[in-house]
Formats: C-alpha cells, sequence, structure tokens
C-alpha cells in the first residue's frame, strides 16, 4: 500500500525533470555543433531525416570537426561574460537569443565546394557582411555563396530559437584535400574568430 504513492511521487519528479530538459533556455548567443550526437539522439527525437553529416576521405567525420570550433567558441565567449547555450544537433527545446550559429563543413564531389552561409530573411545584411569578411580575409579557399543549397536556407535549426540573429556557418569542404589539410590544425582557430566576430556584433 505504502508503494502506490512513492511511485506515484517518482513518476511526478520524472515528468518534471522532462519538462525542465524540453524547456527553453535563454542566453546571449546559441552555438550549435552540426550533426553532434547522432546517430543516437535521431531515434529518442524522432528525427526522419537523420543527416550525420559529411566525411573526409581518411574518414574523418563532421561532428568531431564541429564539436571542437563549437566548444572553443563557447570558452571564449564564457570566458568573457556571455551566456551561451551549447546545442548538439537534436534536442527537445525551444530556445531564446540573440544571435544563434550552426556550425558545419560541407562535403561534396572532391573541391567543388568550399566555405559559405546559409541565413532567414530576418538575419541582417550587417551580421552576414560581417562574418564574411572576417573569414574570407582567414580561408584561402573558395567561397560558394549564401544560402546556395536549400538545405541552407531552410535550415531546421533556424526553427528552434527566436533570435534576430541567426546563421549557418560551413567553414570549408572537407571532401577537398586541400582544404581538409589546411582547415584540421585551424579548427580551435576557427572557434576563436567565430567568438570575436559575434563579441563584436552582439551586445552581452
Ligand atoms: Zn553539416
Amino acid at each position: 500500500m505504502i508503494r502506490l504513492p512513492v511511485l506515484a511521487a517518482a513518476l511526478a519528479v520524472a515528468s518534471l525533470a522532462t519538462t525542465a530538459l524540453a524547456g527553453a533556455d535563454e542566453g546571449d548567443i546559441l552555438v550549435q555543433a552540426g550533426h553532434e550526437g547522432r546517430p543516437a539522439s535521431c531515434a529518442v527525437l524522432h528525427v526522419r531525416a537523420c543527416n550525420l553529416g559529411a566525411s573526409s576521405a581518411d574518414g574523418t567525420m563532421e561532428r568531431t570537426w564541429t564539436v571542437v570550433v563549437a566548444d572553443e567558441a563557447t570558452r571564449v565567449l564564457r570566458a568573457h561574460g556571455y551566456t551561451v547555450v551549447r546545442r548538439p544537433a537534436d534536442y527537445d527545446a525551444h530556445d531564446t537569443v540573440k544571435a544563434a550559429v550552426f556550425i558545419h563543413f560541407d562535403g561534396s564531389e572532391p573541391c567543388a565546394s568550399g566555405a559559405s552561409v546559409g541565413f532567414p530573411a530576418t538575419t541582417s545584411r550587417a551580421f552576414v557582411d560581417g562574418w564574411e569578411t572576417s573569414y574570407r580575409a582567414f580561408f584561402p579557399y573558395r567561397f560558394v555563396g549564401e544560402n546556395f543549397t536549400e538545405n541552407e536556407h531552410r535550415y531546421y535549426g533556424f526553427r528552434k530559437v527566436d533570435a534576430p540573429e541567426k546563421m549557418l556557418i560551413e567553414f570549408g569542404e572537407m571532401t577537398c584535400p586541400a582544404q581538409f589539410a589546411w582547415m584540421k590544425p585551424r579548427l580551435a582557430e576557427m572557434g576563436d574568430k567565430l567568438a570575436a566576430f559575434l563579441m563584436e556584433r552582439v551586445p552581452k
């Protein structure tokens, strides 16, 4: 007889915990590492299009690199007093921030691509231009354009956050051997560049 109320209480606590996990988070900046946590997170969150991301000729996964860049950008931003919501590919939440960035590396026919950006119409021209100017000065390969695929323009992550500025960043093409070799030792530096850009554009 004693067990039933205990079980009910346990269920209530479990349900509260789930609600808290699913709740919205607020912060200055959201940083998502593209494809992080997949494929495991797809089953849990019922993601049908479970895109695992690109991989290089030597089997390096895009989702290994996106985590390095995202973690470094997050570390620097937090060290400078920003509140960062750090997200993987799949999560059951809707966040509110001032700016949201989604980190990716491209894969294609070898060397047919390069760096690019994707963003919804609400993102300001100044925000996009600011990143392009900064990254073009650093990245010595092709900048292939803006919203050059539907996936970039209508990225599912854009719908999971309220933010005046939202941008998906492809840092380069990992299926291009020259770009791959150049990028591999510079992942942390990419995170630093991203953090510096965000600190310039986003008020605390
Ligand atoms: Zn990707």
